[in-house]
């Protein structure tokens, strides 16, 4: 079809995010697309219950034309009406990321005037998606910096595999989204870490939180512990925030069955070393999730730890729905920076 952009999903990365890029950027542009290889790089290719809801989400605030929204399918037909915000609500029938699913419909209710009000349910605590926690103290408050109002609850916790988890999400969007340079982190003014355990032993959290502190040589006063009560089924998170001056970063690890509670903080702990020494103030998810945003403002640099294949791949797929130039350079050993122009 003739203006179709046509997307490979097996590029690069190869995963879920293309679709997820490709239907916010439809949803953006008014631009049709036509993926072929959904998720091909992935051992269970195609699209899973959490990416369905995505194209169906999308789907809905635009009243779109779609070919291919069925569970397990490679290929997708997509061509959006237009963006309307209003009330909806979206669910993940089974763990699938919720917090995913707004990524693929937020950045049009962001630009397109007016209020939402978002119900999200499914997974909100998945590894390999932004956690809720991430979502409303890394991500959103730097959307609000960037001119839009917004709220999110989180109601309950959904954890792998049960699910059932659900978040609110309200944005006030005058229609416009100012640049922002995010070049530097500025002193440190908090931390904290959180185990959340949700029906299982409170050992689990209080072994994290120890170790934790051991490790970064946290006072006791930065350590906590959540249970949950209320969670469909069980599960265990834990994340640790840094607040710098001019942004809050979240680093997540989940509880396993097999993994000890001390690994389960290990990672962590390198990866806020990793962070710290780097002196960057984006860490590696908030990267790839920043550059929609920044198009969308027109403009913005961010300073970043070395880009992610996620990263890489989410700018190709941004070139092809958008004439803009996003320049990436080392600026030492760990430090990038990202410079998004319109052309
Ligand atoms: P699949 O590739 O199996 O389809 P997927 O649909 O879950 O997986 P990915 O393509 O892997 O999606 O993209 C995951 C997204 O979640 C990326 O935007 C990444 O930045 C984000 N993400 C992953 N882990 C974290 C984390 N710990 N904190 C914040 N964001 C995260």
């Amino acid at each position: 079809m003739t203006g179709t952009i046509e997307i490979d999903g097996s590029y690069g990365e190869g995963g879920g995010q293309i679709l997820r890029t490709s239907l916010a950027m439809s949803l953006v542009t008014g631009k049709p697309f036509h993926i072929e290889n959904i998720r091909l790089g992935r051992k269970k290719p195609g699209l899973l219950q959490q990416h369905l809801t995505a194209v169906n989400a999308s789907a809905r605030i635009s009243q779109a034309e779609v070919e291919g929204n069925v569970l397990g399918s490679k290929k997708l037909y997509f061509a959006p009406k237009t963006v309307k915000p209003g009330r909806y609500h979206f669910s993940v029938k089974t763990a699938g990321s919720s917090t995913l699913v707004l990524q693929t419909v937020f950045p049009a209710l962001l630009i397109t005037h007016g209020k939402s009000e978002l119900l999200l349910e499914g997974g909100t605590h998945n590894p390999y998606a932004p956690p809720f926690d991430f979502l409303a103290r890394t991500y959103l408050p730097i959307i609000s910096r960037m001119g839009v109002k917004i709220s999110a609850t989180l109601k309950r916790h959904g954890f792998y595999p049960v699910g059932g988890g659900r978040f609110n999400i309200s944005i006030e969007s005058t229609g416009k989204l100012s640049k922002i340079n995010i070049l530097k982190r500025g002193e440190i003014k908090r931390q904290i870490a959180r185990a959340v355990v949700a029906k299982l032993p409170r050992s689990i959290g209080e072994r994290e939180i120890k170790r934790i502190g051991d490790k970064l040589m946290w006072d006791r006063r930065c350590l906590h512990i959540e249970e949950v009560t209320n969670s469909a089924g069980p599960g265990n998170v834990l994340t640790v925030e840094i607040e710098s001056e001019q942004i809050t970063e979240v680093f997540t690890g989940f509880g396993e069955r097999g993994v000890s509670a001390e690994r389960v903080a290990d990672k962590i702990v390198l990866e806020v070393k990793e962070y710290l020494s780097a002196g960057v103030p984006v860490g590696k998810y908030l990267a790839d999730q920043l550059l929609i945003p920044m198009v969308l403002a027109g403009g913005g640099t961010f300073q970043t730890l070395p880009l992610t294949r996620h990263t890489r791949t989410n700018i190709e797929i941004l070139k092809q729905f958008l004439n803009i130039n996003i320049t990436s350079s080392q600026l030492k050993n760990n430090v990038w920076q990202i410079e998004v122009r319109t052309k």
